[in-house]
């Protein structure tokens, strides 16, 4: 589809093929199925498909389901929909949980080479028992079991003789090693637990330390991508690849991970503003969820071209949720029609507009792509503007509409407020203006000029809408990443970092030409920005717009 531009992997890719190391290029996208993607995943998804893709090569979609407590089908069918609507084929569908009677037979051999044993003690033992970074660990008294004795009851723990946590199996390696995940690693764990695909058949589970090596290796990856926190857990991979007596070795490369400002992209708190209802569901617009900016009008290439300019390299920095809402409205540019619509209404009079007459005035569906062609818009004596197109006492330099000032409505007429109608309690909730007809659109009225152009919509004729404005879901997210890291004492959480205006919803209207829009139709609201059809709440009635994005931006690309 399309191509990465150099970088260390692609390099390092390029040498194997070159140096007859490999003769093909393997890879695959490995998502644990316990929540929805993200964002900071769409940036694997690239690489792995994207490079792949580059050298001929191929693509594996796995599920690394091998935490039964965790993982749901609901997540499975989430994850396929969104790496297809990314537009990326994977070559085979595979499930770790496919390989768990080879990992079974895999951790035997490894227990009949003297190279893994069953440990009594608890979890909190065994991390007692680990050290530090400046302190060896210490040796379980179990390391010392016999061959027979480990095989003996790591079948029973298959056989359901154990609680959970009562045994476990562990690797032997080195307890003194500086490389804390090589002291002897635990493999297997009992978990009493249904899985989603196979059920109850199994009650003791591989971790992922031991299971990912050989998911990759069983499938014949050629190199093995992942993010950085994982560089440490390198020479594990290894050994579990060459202590199983794996056939095919693959090569574990990390990269950086992909952070934003301004979000919060882990699942486990992603899951926990769905699940305490601080949004809609995983594709609430304002989460960084692929369904979510899905949802908000993001398109597929938008995304890959935002995650392609943030580059492939070691580093993990912050990206300026910026420069993603530079690539949609590149992405949209074209291909938006341009439509008027009224967000927060004010009634418009104009009174020396005939009662009963409406003209229908031309306007281009996209003057940056003229093939787009000319829309219809009506216009009457009763129109909506916006009440932020109105001041009463203006500040200097404000050139929209207040007493006794004239201004250009989009497509149509010059008018001049002439009168402030309000209510009882003082609201203004309605003007009155006059037009002046030699000014009209497009007949080339040079007589005098105005300072502000503002939209409209007919009144007549215009059709209600929800509209839908998003602000970041989480304020100060450099001091929420810094509350993240500290004691479990500290008093913030991360949700005391939750934007409480995220979402504004407003009721206004739009123009008539609109009565037929479907989900994820996408427009650009003159002056308010880019829009998308709300898949879930529109209806034929009264369409709802969830704003993708404003039109200005403060980002420029380097
Ligand atoms: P999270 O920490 O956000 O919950 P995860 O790493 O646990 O994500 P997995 O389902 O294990 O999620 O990830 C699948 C793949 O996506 C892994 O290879 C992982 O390294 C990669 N990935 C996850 N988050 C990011 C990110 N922010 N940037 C780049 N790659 C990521
Ligand atoms: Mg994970």
């Amino acid at each position: 589809m399309e191509h990465n531009s150099s970088n260390f992997i692609r390099t390092i890719i390029k040498e194997d093929l070159e140096s007859g190391k490999r003769d093909h290029v393997m890879t695959r996208f490995p998502p644990e199925p316990n929540g929805y993607l993200h964002i900071g995943h769409a940036k694997s998804i690239v690489i792995n498909f994207g490079l792949a893709d580059d050298f001929n090569g191929k693509t594996n979609l796995r599920f690394d389901d091998t935490n039964p407590l965790k993982e749901d089908q609901e997540y499975v069918d989430a994850i396929k929909e969104d790496v297809k609507w990314l537009g990326y084929e994977w070559e085979d569908l595979r499930f770790a949980s496919d390989y768990f009677e080879e990992m079974y037979n895999r951790a035997i051999l490894l227990i009949k080479k003297g190279k893994a044993y069953i440990d009594d003690l608890t979890a909190d033992e065994i991390r007692e028992y680990r050290g530090t970074l400046k302190e060896p660990g210490k040796e379980s008294p179990y390391r010392g079991r016999t061959i027979e004795e480990n095989l003996d009851l790591f079948e029973r723990m298959r056989n359901g003789e154990f609680e959970n946590g009562q045994k476990v199996l562990r690797a032997k390696i080195d307890m003194a090693s500086p490389n804390i995940n090589l002291r002897d690693p635990v493999l297997y764990r009992v978990a009493h637990a249904a899985h989603h695909n196979t059920g109850d058949k199994w009650c003791i589970y591989p971790m992922y330390a031991f299971a990912h090596p050989l998911e990759d290796a069983i499938e014949g990856i050629t190199h093995s991508l992942c993010t950085t926190e994982f560089e440490d857990q390198r020479p594990l991979y290894n050994w579990v690849v060459e202590e199983c007596e794996m056939e095919h070795k693959p090569q574990q490369i990390e990269f950086g991970r992909l952070n934003i400002s301004n979000t919060v992209m882990s699942k486990r708190k992603l899951k926990q503003l769905v699940d305490e209802e601080f949004v809609d569901g995983w594709d609430d617009p304002r989460l960084p969820t692929i369904s979510g900016l899905r949802r908000k009008g993001y398109t597929p290439g938008a995304i890959r071209e935002f995650v392609k300019e943030t580059g492939v390299s070691k580093g993990s920095g912050v990206v300026d949720e910026a420069m993603l809402e530079h690539f949609v409205r590149e992405d949209l540019k074209l291909t938006a029609p341009r439509t008027m619509g009224v967000l927060k209404p004010l009634k418009i009079v104009i009174t020396n507009y005939p009662e009963d007459q409406v003209e229908w005035l031309d306007a281009e569906i996209n003057p940056e792509n003229p093939e787009m062609g000319m829309r219809k818009i009506p216009f009457s004596r009763e129109i909506y503007v916006e009440q932020d197109d109105f001041m009463e006492n203006p500040p200097k330099k404000y050139f929209r509409l207040f007493p006794g000032n004239e201004v250009r409505l989009k497509h149509a007429y010059f008018i001049k407020c002439e009168e402030v109608i309000k209510d009882e309690n003082g609201e203004v909730v309605e003007l009155r203006c006059t037009y002046d007809p030699e000014t009209k659109s497009g007949s080339g009225f040079t007589g005098r000029k105005v300072k502000g152009t503002i939209h409209w919509v007919d009144a007549k004729h215009a059709l209600p809408a929800e509209f839908r404005l998003y602000e970041p879901l989480i304020l100060n997210a450099e001091e929420e990443a810094e509350a993240d890291t500290a004691e479990e004492t500290e008093e913030k959480t991360f949700l005391d970092y939750v934007n409480k205006n995220s979402l504004e919803v407003v009721q206004g209207f739009i123009e008539p030409n609109m009565d037929d829009v479907k989900p994820h139709d996408k427009f650009q609201f003159f002056r308010h920005g880019y829009f998308n059809v709300d898949p879930n709440h529109s209806t034929k009635e009264k369409p709802v717009f969830n704003r993708i994005v404003s039109l200005k931006s403060s980002f420029k690309l380097k």
